[in-house]
């Protein structure tokens, strides 16, 4: 049994968006996809990284003086050459503005409910809990399923949210019996399709997915499939249509879809990754409403609500 210790990349509060009442929300870094159109690419590698922010610089060049090993520049596109950085992290600790910044810390369990657990009245009187995001928490099973049992421990209601690429047994033994909700994603039914958008096939996705449809139809947790709608890639009538079918052949009442973040891909330049490109559907527009009720329909059509 592997016990691998996640960096977590941040622990945000009051979140209303990420399952019911008001939640803190804990991003593990570190996933086994690499899909394109990734609105947190620092969440994809496991290990720490650095990213600056031109934004926020205020070109007082502290960072030039105290690199050890010379490689921020500013004829440099992306201002630090990664390949020869050593992650000393000088230049984070002396940056003024908050321009430079260490991607992933280190956290314990105890740590990670210490930080959550002061908003435990909030969870309770509006229905909330802690949710745990990524990246992909089930990279990290042994620490995740202690994490699930110290936040159980605490009386704290808890949301996974995968992308479903996990080992299915250590899975069902040690996290699920501590999940309340799961919130899984599905995004393209096309295993080829999957594999060239998100870098990995989709038979184990699937294939988890269909045992946890067995045991959520036990009662003990809710299962909330999830589509994320990118333009000409997730979002088009063949793919919603196949997901609709392969959900209600799975008996499936309810799902989400996902709405698209057109901002994603200028995160990418802050470590140093170039902007992936967009397809050719993508306007760089949020999607019209109307076009949402249309993919909407798809689904209602197999008797799934979104
Ligand atoms: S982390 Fe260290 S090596 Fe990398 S750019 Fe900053 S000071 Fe230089
Ligand atoms: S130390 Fe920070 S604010 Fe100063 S030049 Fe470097 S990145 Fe910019």
């Amino acid at each position: 049994m592997t016990d691998k210790h996640p960096l977590i990349l941040d622990i945000k509060g009051n979140s209303l968006d990420d399952g019911p009442g008001i939640r803190s929300v804990v991003f593990f870094k570190g996933c086994p996809l690499s899909c394109v159109w990734c609105h947190n690419p620092e969440s994809k590698k496991t290990g720490s990284e650095i990213a600056f922010d031109p934004a926020e610089c205020v070109g007082c060049d502290t960072c030039l003086t105290v690199c050890p090993e010379k490689v921020l520049s500013r004829r440099n596109p992306f201002f630090i050459d990664r390949d020869r950085c050593t992650l000393c992290f000088a230049c984070v600790d002396e940056c003024p503005s908050g321009a430079l910044s260490r991607v992933g810390r280190e956290m314990t369990v105890d740590e990670i409910v210490a930080a959550v657990v002061r908003d435990k009245p909030f969870f309770d009187t509006s229905g909330g809990g802690v949710t745990l995001s990524g990246g992909e928490p089930t990279l990290f099973p042994d620490f995740l399923a202690r994490l699930l049992a110290a936040l159980k421990a605490e009386g704290i209601h808890t949301l996974l949210e995968t992308c479903g690429q996990f080992n299915e047994a250590g899975f069902m033994e040690q996290a699920l019996p501590l999940v309340d909700i799961i919130y899984y994603d599905i995004k393209l039914i096309d295993p080829d399709l999957h594999k060239k958008y998100c870098g990995v096939a989709n038979r184990t996705i699937l294939e988890n997915f269909i045992r946890l449809t067995k045991s959520a139809g036990k009662g003990k947790f809710m299962l909330l499939p999830r589509t994320p709608l990118i333009p000409g890639i997730t979002a088009t009538p063949e793919n919603l249509s196949a997901i609709a079918k392969f959900l209600a052949d799975h008996d499936i009442k309810n799902a989400q879809l996902l709405p698209y973040n057109p901002l994603w891909p200028a995160k990418n330049q802050k470590i140093g990754i170039a902007e992936p490109k967009k397809t050719t559907d993508d306007s760089g527009n949020w999607i019209p409403r109307e076009q949402i009720m249309a993919y909407q329909s798809i689904f209602a059509d197999h008797g799934i609500a979104t």
